[in-house]
């Protein structure tokens, strides 16, 4: 919508936005605009990637009106995967990098990876975040072949208590069994002490689960996020909130793999345990985020859906501000990232129009701003 009034000074011409302002790295400039999830209008500047809620002398004003919000954040994404169980491809990874920058995505939560990712791409200018969980833990012949430390038992706790570094790690605590069902891969207790020893080594824990008891155990077992949390029981809601627990519900690609899953070729058992998950989904995520869980919107694959995640959470039964938070600011609470405070990196959108009238637009935001540079 262009309202004709001059407020995206420098960058409109009479046709509309004619181009990205273009912000050098050394370039101070000056936002004001209505801030989510307040919706105040708030002045911000920018100095040296950063930004500065006080002043910058000599800062010039890039935008006057208009909705700024943290910039997006996808709480579970796979990246470099060129193939399914195939090794990590640089050259994929870093056009998904560039893809997630021009998208407004400015952070993302990488839930497992062939393997480590290098620490040259994890935090670049310009581009996105990246936290990462390394390589997940699995139990034998339980993940996808070629993908996944496999480690059974008491292999589970030492693996937990030796890594080191990336902040996250990730368990895989269900999958497919050798009798065509789909059931735990570990013991509760088994979890429950993998993840004190995660705790003990500096590590959150993200734990996929998508099966009735792999979920009970996960949160039980004191897991910091469930990701997916298929059949999920809903008893369990009220522990994971009171530990401040994640859903990442991933809801989206779920309905994307329905038809296939639906198939002949799927053994009945997996059939139903498939489409009963699917259907019970949405009613599972909104009594999940009704208990207090925090719920993040995160993709799994491919990259570039985070929108879609979105209108999922709010086909749900979230609030549309809460399902956007889902992906900006409660996502950047969650996992401490830059979230438009004093000397944070500057990344942020900006929309001419609400978001929270057409969540669909943020597909496109009108300006992305990733460690003080545009985008685009
Ligand atoms: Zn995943």
């Amino acid at each position: 919508m262009d309202s004709g009034i001059p407020n995206h000074a420098g960058i409109r011409d009479g046709s509309g936005i004619s181009d990205q302002p273009r912000i050098g790295p050394e370039e101070s400039v000056h936002l004001r605009a209505r801030v989510l999830p307040d919706g105040e209008e708030t002045e911000l500047w920018i100095s040296g990637g950063v930004i500065s809620r006080s002043p910058v002398p000599g800062a010039r004003t890039i935008v006057t009106g208009g909705w700024v919000l943290p910039a997006l954040v996808d709480a579970h994404l796979h990246v470099g995967v060129a193939e399914i169980g195939g090794p990590l491809d640089l050259d994929v990874l870093a056009g998904e990098l560039a893809l997630l920058a021009r998208s407004g995505i400015g952070a993302a939560r990488i839930l497992g990876s062939p393997s480590t990712l290098p620490d040259d791409v994890l935090s670049p200018d310009g581009g996105p975040l990246l936290q990462h969980a390394g390589v997940p833990l699995a139990a034998p012949d339980r993940f996808i072949p070629g993908w996944g430390e496999l480690v059974s038992g008491d292999g589970l706790t030492d693996a937990c208590a030796e890594r080191r570094g990336s902040g996250w790690l990730k368990i895989i605590a269900d999958w497919f069994d050798d009798t065509g069902s789909y059931s735990a891969a570990f013991d509760g207790e088994t979890l429950s002490r993998a993840i004190a020893a995660a705790h003990e080594s500096g590590h959150r824990v993200a734990v996929h689960t998508q099966s009735a008891d792999g979920g009970r155990s996960a949160v039980l077992a004191g897991a910091d996020s469930i990701e997916h949390g298929m059949h999920l029981p809903m008893e369990v809601l009220p522990d994971l909130a009171a530990r401040r627990g994640v859903l990442v519900p991933t809801g989206t690609v779920f309905e994307q793999l329905a038809e296939s899953m639906a198939s002949d070729e799927v053994p009945p058992e997996l059939r139903r345990w498939y489409s009963d998950g699917v259907a019970s989904h949405p009613e599972l995520v909104r009594r999940a985020w009704e208990s207090g869980v925090t719920v993040l919107a995160g993709t799994d694959l491919p990259v570039g859906a985070l929108i879609d995640e979105v209108e999922w959470l709010i086909a749900a039964g979230l609030p549309v501000g809460e399902a956007i938070g889902a992906a900006s600011w409660t996502a950047r609470e969650v996992l401490d990232l830059p979230r438009l405070r004093d000397g944070d990196r500057a990344d942020l959108i900006w929309t001419e129009d609400d978001p929270r009238t057409d969540p669909g637009r943020l597909r496109a935001p009108d300006l992305v701003i990733l460690s003080g540079s545009a985008v685009g």
